[in-house]
């Protein structure tokens, strides 16, 4: 089989096989390189500012992989970035993976809702997992660009009423986010299949400021995500009320930081 490289967005990593990408099934991952955003807590610095210093994985290689991994039953690849959308070609790509009679699961940042959705109506997409970054009231202080919060909500409603699986994640970075966020964020998905909180981790960030924050101990993010899944089954947290688009007044525990 020929494949025309050009037709294909650049492929900058591959993971052959990875328990973690895709929530309870075991998947190939494939990395696109660039991104629309610049959240400040982005562990892919590489990949999302620098994309063409990263050698370009060969989609001949991908292929003859996922066939070999499909003899053997595994049949999901996790599409990644980076932001998958923000290429035009994307659809060849997630065709091409089709036509391996591959499942695929997208992850975006929800800021192209007309990719998102054009992919799902064309069935090439069988999941999503899709990142909120924080309340979207303040969204362009979560992203460290200026975005545009109705095509996010424009996303989130899609993925929520497209039936497909998905779930929603983010991850708390303290002093970028407090608690209340993360509650703000959990009230405003109610209804979702799944909302996910992720640990923030140090160790590479885009803005290199954040590796010095530390993450919130494994007790705070556990009450963390207690509180979180009260608030999906419909409860309140702490006997609080939580409400969607709550606007925070006072400082914030990011305004100290960058005071
Ligand atoms: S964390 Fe933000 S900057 Fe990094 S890839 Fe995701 S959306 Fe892009």
């Amino acid at each position: 089989m020929q494949f025309k490289e050009p037709d294909c967005p650049a492929v900058k990593g591959f993971i052959e096989t990875s328990f973690v990408d895709w929530k309870g099934c075991l998947a190939s991952v494939l990395f696109l390189g660039g991104c629309n955003f610049r959240c400040p807590f982005c562990h892919n610095r590489d990949l999302v500012l620098n994309p063409g210093g990263l050698e370009d994985v060969p989609i001949e290689y991908i292929v003859a992989t996922i066939r070999k991994y499909r003899a053997q039953w595994v049949d999901r690849i996790v599409v990644t970035g980076g932001e998958p959308t923000i290429h035009k070609n994307l659809y060849r790509l997630m065709g091409l993976l089709k036509s391996e009679g591959m499942k695929i699961k997208l992850d975006t940042n929800g800021s192209s809702p007309s990719a998102v959705k054009g992919l799902v109506n064309d069935g090439l997409v069988d999941a999503i997992a899709m990142d909120v970054k924080g309340p979207l009231d303040r969204y362009s202080r979560w992203c460290g660009i200026n975005v545009d919060d109705r095509k996010v909500q424009e996303s989130i409603e899609f993925i929520m009423g497209s039936g497909i699986d998905h779930y929603f994640r983010m991850t708390v970075v303290p002093f970028l986010h407090r608690e209340e966020d993360v509650y703000m964020v959990a009230a405003h998905l109610q209804g979702a299949k799944d909302f996910v909180v992720q640990t923030f981790r140090p160790d590479i960030t885009l803005n290199t400021a954040f590796s010095r924050i530390r993450p919130f101990s494994p007790d705070r993010m556990n009450q963390i995500k207690a509180n979180v899944s009260d608030i999906m089954a419909g409860e309140s947290v702490r006997g609080k009320e939580v409400r969607p688009h709550l606007s925070i007044a006072g400082k914030t525990d990011q305004d100290n930081l960058y005071s």
